[in-house]
């Protein structure tokens, strides 16, 4: 029995690319958002229950052990392992809304953020206190003890399988496991005839612990199955498999109001909350004043919280009532109570899910501006405590003097009194084993200081492989014998997450803290806490931002210390995490200190491509023949699929990528055509004519015309075709052809090449609008994006496709709305670009009944990304056709995605300017 021979058993049950052992990969794809170093050996990625439950049963035969991932964003190392590492695959994603969506039937792979969509027409959520980040998986929340369950279906570590929602499967159970279940109850017996043990079982239940199993189970219930599907919530994969789960949801609330308070002294604001009454307080935070300095920008705080000193604090208070009558009355009871109390001042009331959500968003840009000024290297450890509200101010007091003298930079402390909970964040070096002690010895204090108040370990972050040992530190001998005899029930073997909760006996869990080396400015404040997976293409594909940043720190760190670096870790390095990077910065924008992972990808393609740079300088100067070869091979692609048939072309182009390792493009079925260039000659126009327009046609639109089945036409046609009709003067920058933004070049990390390339647009569209005089439209949003600043510090304004229709186009046209439903998709580069709502009004006027797809942030195409490396659309688009029912057509603003969203959505995506020319008409004279 070994690991070996566990693999090569699982050899025969899971097709090879779902079993993952080389050490490269391993190490990116099994960190997680704790301070926890550990790394499998294996990840295998599993697709049904039945490989689940023969993959447990090879474990438990080769004694091999097992951690379950979700999205591996917990904060105390449980979702972390040493040994194997169990990943779902998109076939865990399963959900079942209830008629009236007052439950919802889920699997384990689903976010938190898709359920509460599921529910939003129904006008109900999740019943969840916490605010767990948008990609936590309701397996990871349920076994973290985040979400309650109403039934579930579960695995065991023997591979069984039992259903609570199935009374066949009960019965099935009831029989094949009388003997675990006689165990269960004798369990049972035993605790409930010790007073002690239940009233110190009682007492971790009433601070709502999520301190370990829930063993109130066994005083709540008689039913020995009952009380195992119970034990289940909060048993961080130690104790089976979550394979579905049955979940109550609650009503969205309608009438609720959030406040920032600003106190000078903590216990003013204590003795404020301590006195509110007949409010529905759902949160009652405060922060210590401290993290104010560090916010950034301070006039987006309130007024009064720059005035507060070191020892204040903000308060951030959130409140709801049934009707908006009783909402508006409490908000006046409110002010009146603020008002009266020593608050150095408090801000407007925030009302409705979006002020309610400012409201917290303000609250969690505080701590991570902090943790964001950390000390370069060290490691940010998120800790959440529970003290009896009597001990809540000591305690409080106590852990921030604790904070301040072992670590000043990055640390900061808040908590909330009406639940008892006292959450810190400390920032500690690992780069020595002087560091860890000294961060262990810091952490030795403040569990005493829990214990000695009466209070609870892992309050919100679960107890993990962090507090394990401090965790039996401080539950009673019983209740820790209690414990073990209830895993070694459950899991004889101890093949599930040993060291999680209970400190693995065979294997005591050495302390191995993960350090943050200091490698490149632009990722150093990288805390891998995974926020970025929710948006970035190489989730699940090859490696997200999260995966390239802490395989590019690993490289790095070994090339410092002259460690051993196997060659294929840098090979696999560019294949895997710079390869399958779209380089559009989306991550930056859901990142809390704000790192764009594409900028690093971008800086290390430089390094990697250096030695192509003459090449590069060569396409930048002959760029108008460079577009012209691609025009030409895509018109012999038209050609071959006119011939053959474009399916054929496909798989025969699949076949030769497939010989040459993925190094030839895919000849998609859908790839476009050629488009027809402008060909502008401006000397014959009136540039002294009124209204008068710059039209800049890109490249992209230049090249990729419409595909052989498409009924479509090339964009710079549609775009004349417009501008014409709605009586504008139009001119083109000189040459029309050849002039790009170079971000293609750029993005390969020929920073110079593209730089020239854009500052010969620059010059060109600067000569055009006669020095800015007249306005510039870009056709395509990923191009925009790269000009619009660059064009703007020369006095040139520019407009992408639509803000230029929002502009200057609605009010000049004729419009006939479309009545059918629509798919839109909305760039990431618009958003960039900061002009969605001009698309959206335009879509409002032209498109009334469109529909914008969730969950699809972007497409993965980004220029000739799609072509080259046509798996990361795939990835990235793999749910949009579910979302589109009713829709008979979609429409986006960048050539480039509309391919991308055509191919793999079955409908056509025009562009904006499409949609507009089908719906408008010339005004008439008169109407001018
Ligand atoms: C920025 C940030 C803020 C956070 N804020 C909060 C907060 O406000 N409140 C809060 O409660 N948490 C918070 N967390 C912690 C974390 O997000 C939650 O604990 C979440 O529940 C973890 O979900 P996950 O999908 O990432 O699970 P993972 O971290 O992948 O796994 C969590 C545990 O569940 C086990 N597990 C996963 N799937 C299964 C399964 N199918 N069957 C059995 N076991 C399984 C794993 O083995 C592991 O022990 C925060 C984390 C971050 C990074
Ligand atoms: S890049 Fe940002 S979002 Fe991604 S893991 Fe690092 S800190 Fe979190
Ligand atoms: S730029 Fe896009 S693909 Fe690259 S790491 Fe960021 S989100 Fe992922």
């Amino acid at each position: 029995m070994s690991f070996e021979s566990f693999v090569s058993s699982v050899q025969q049950l899971l097709p090879a690319e779902r079993i993952i052992t080389d050490d490269f990969r391993c190490f990116a794809l099994g960190g997680d958002a704790s301070c926890s170093a550990l790394k499998p050996r294996a990840v295998l990625r599993i697709n049904s229950e039945f490989e689940m439950s023969a993959v447990m049963r090879l474990a438990r035969t080769h004694q091999v052990s097992l951690t379950f991932r979700g999205a591996g964003t917990s904060l105390s190392g449980q979702a972390t392992g040493g040994s194997v590492l169990i990943q779902l695959t998109s076939a865990w994603n399963g959900h079942k809304v209830e008629p009236l969506g007052e439950r919802v039937h889920l699997q384990p792979a689903v976010t938190c953020n898709e359920v509460n969509r599921l529910l939003a027409p129904y006008g109900r959520k999740l019943a969840m206190r916490v605010e767990p980040p948008a990609i936590a998986t309701v397996g990871g929340l349920v076994a973290n003890g985040a979400l309650e369950i109403q039934g579930a279906r579960l695995i065991l570590a023997d591979g069984s399988v039992v259903d609570s929602r199935d009374e066949q499967s009960v019965a099935d159970f009831r029989l094949s496991q009388a003997e675990l279940l006689a165990q269960l109850a004798e369990l049972r017996r035993e605790i409930v005839a010790d007073a002690e043990l239940v009233q110190e079982i009682q007492s971790d239940s009433a601070q709502q612990s999520r301190a370990g199993y829930r063993l109130q189970a066994f005083i709540a219930y008689e039913d020995p199955l009952e009380i195992l599907f119970q034990l289940i919530a909060g048993s961080e994969g130690t104790l089976g498999f979550i394979s579905e789960v049955a979940v109550a949801t609650v009503d969205l609330p309608r009438h609720q109001a959030a406040v920032i308070a600003g106190f000078n002294l903590k216990t003013d604001y204590l003795n404020l909350v301590g006195s509110l009454q007949g409010f529905d307080l759902q949160r009652a935070e405060m922060i210590d004043a401290s993290a104010i300095p560090a916010f950034k920008p301070q006039h987006e705080l309130p007024v009064f919280a720059q005035q507060l000193n070191a020892d204040g604090c903000l308060a951030f208070l959130e409140f709801r009532a049934d009707t908006a009558q009783a909402l508006q009355s409490d908000i006046d009871r409110f002010t009146a109570w603020l008002a009266d109390s020593d608050c150095v001042g408090f801000s407007e009331f925030y009302q409705g899910a979006s002020g309610i959500s400012q409201c917290h968003s303000l609250a969690s840009s505080l701590v991570n501006s902090v943790v964001a000024q950390r000390m370069a290297g060290t490691t940010p450890i998120y800790q959440s405590y529970a003290v009896p509200d009597t001990d809540f101010e000591p305690a409080f007091m106590q852990i921030k003097q604790w904070l301040t003298e072992f670590c000043c930079a990055g640390s900061l402390a808040w908590g909330d009194v009406t639940t008892g909970r006292i959450g810190f964040v400390v920032c500690p070096s690992f780069s020595s084993e002087a560091d860890s002690e000294s961060f262990v010895q810091f952490r030795q204090q403040v569990v005493a200081l829990v214990q000695a108040a009466g209070g609870c370990l892992a309050a919100d972050y679960g107890v993990g492989r962090l507090n394990a040992v401090a965790m039996q530190g401080i539950a009673s001998n019983k209740k820790n014998s209690l414990l073990r005899a209830l895993k070694s029930l459950l899991d004889p073997d101890c093949i599930l997450n040993p060291g999680v909760i209970l400190e693995d006996e065979g294997q005591p869990f050495q302390v191995s803290f993960k350090a943050t080396p200091v490698v490149n400015a632009k990722i150093d404040a990288c805390t891998g806490c995974g926020l970025c997976e929710s948006v970035c293409v190489g989730r699940g594909l090859e490696f997200s931002a999260r995966q390239k940043i802490a395989v590019y720190r690993e490289i790095e760190t070994r090339k410092e210390q002259k460690r051993e670096l196997p060659k294929y870790w840098e090979d696999q390095f560019k294949t895997l995490a710079l390869d399958s990077c779209v380089t559009t910065g989306l991550c930056q924008q859901v990142c809390p200190m704000g790192i764009n992972t594409g900028q690093l990808v971008v800086s290390l393609r430089a390094i990697h491509n250096y030695r192509y740079q003459r090449l590069a300088w060569g396409c930048a100067r002959h760029f108008a023949a460079l577009s012209s070869w691609a025009r030409g091979s895509l018109q012999l692609l038209t050609s071959l699929q006119r011939l053959f048939g474009a399916e054929r072309v496909e798989a025969f182009s699949r076949r030769i990528r497939r010989l040459t390792g993925d190094r030839t493009p895919l000849l998609l079925s859908t790839t476009p055509g050629r488009s027809r260039p402008v060909y502008a000659r401006n000397e014959l126009i009136n540039l002294g004519k009124e209204n008068t327009v710059v039209y800049w046609p890109s490249c992209i639109s230049q090249t990729f015309g419409k595909a052989l089945a498409d009924d479509r036409e090339n964009i710079p046609a549609v775009v004349q075709r417009v501008l014409k009709k709605a009586d504008l003067n139009v001119v083109h920058p000189q040459p029309t052809r050849g002039l790009c933004c170079g971000q293609t070049l750029a993005k390969k990390g020929f920073e110079a090449a593209g730089e020239h390339m854009l500052e010969e647009l620059i010059a060109a569209l600067w000569d055009i609008s006669s020095a800015g005089r007249y306005p510039v439209l870009a056709d395509t949003s990923a191009c925009s994006l790269r000009v619009k600043q660059r064009a703007l510090e020369r006095g040139i304004h520019l407009y992408d496709s639509s803000e230029f229709i929002d502009k200057f186009l609605l009010n000049r046209l004729k419009l006939n709305p479309e009545e059918q439903q629509v798919a839109v998709h909305v760039t990431c580069s618009t958003r960039k670009l900061q002009a969605e709502a001009s698309f959206y009004r335009v879509l409002n006027r032209l498109a009334p009944r469109w529909v914008e797809p969730e969950g699809i942030d972007c497409c993965g195409y980004s220029n000739e990304k799609g072509f080259v490396y046509p798996e990361l659309s795939e990835q990235a688009l793999k749910g949009l056709p579910a979302e589109l029912k009713g829709c008979v057509y979609g429409v986006s603003n960048s050539r480039t995605c509309e391919i991308g969203l055509s191919r793999h959505s079955g409908l056509t995506y025009y562009s904006l300017f499409e949609l507009l020319d089908r719906h408008s008409e010339a005004l008439s004279e008169a109407h001018r």
